[in-house]
């Protein structure tokens, strides 16, 4: 079947809504240090809190904000986009499953499978090689809504609406 290739058309309204459901934006220990050293450049403040807890070894970071203290509002795009992290460079690929994003939403309705970059896909495999099982191998995991709960608490969550 024919496919259509994926192209962001750049509404920025991935960068606008950062916090989801129980988490925010994920940022591995590098990328956190990355995006703190940049938002001293850019004069402004990264703010996250930890996302998993009861790994060793391991550490993931979340941001707490809805809309992303990169996002340059006046030209609509991003101010760090060279250096902005893993879970930008896959969106809206998501090992979770793909995420609401407007071009996507827009080639769905044509019916035909859709054609992510092989760059966009490499970054998702990377994602899924190293965050991902992070998450998964958690015991405790801090919501932005609830604090820190057992992981089990959140699949729980999801699935029955908690
Ligand atoms: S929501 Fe989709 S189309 Fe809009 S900027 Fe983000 S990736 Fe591009
Ligand atoms: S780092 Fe850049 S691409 Fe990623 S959410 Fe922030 S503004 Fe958007």
């Amino acid at each position: 079947m024919r496919s259509v290739p994926f192209k962001c058309v750049k509404c920025g309204e991935c960068c606008k809504h950062l916090a989801g459901r129980m988490f925010g934006m994920v940022l591995t220990p590098t990328e956190y240090m990355r995006m703190n050293r940049l938002a001293r450049m850019h004069a402004t403040r990264l703010d996250a809190v930890p996302l998993v807890g009861g790994v060793i070894g391991s550490r993931l970071y979340q941001m707490t904000h809805d809309t992303c203290p990169f996002f340059d509002k006046r030209r609509n795009n991003c101010k760090i986009y060279a250096q902005r992290p893993i879970v930008c460079r896959m969106y809206p690929l998501n090992p979770s499953g793909l995420m609401g994003c407007t071009a996507l939403t827009k080639l769905t309705k044509m019916g035909l499978p859709v054609a992510f970059p092989e760059e966009m896909k490499r970054e998702a495999t990377k994602y899924l090689m190293t965050v991902d099982p992070i998450i998964k191998g958690a015991n405790l995991v801090y919501g932005l809504d609830h604090g820190w709960k057992p992981k089990n608490w959140f699949t729980l969550r999801e699935k029955f609406g908690v």
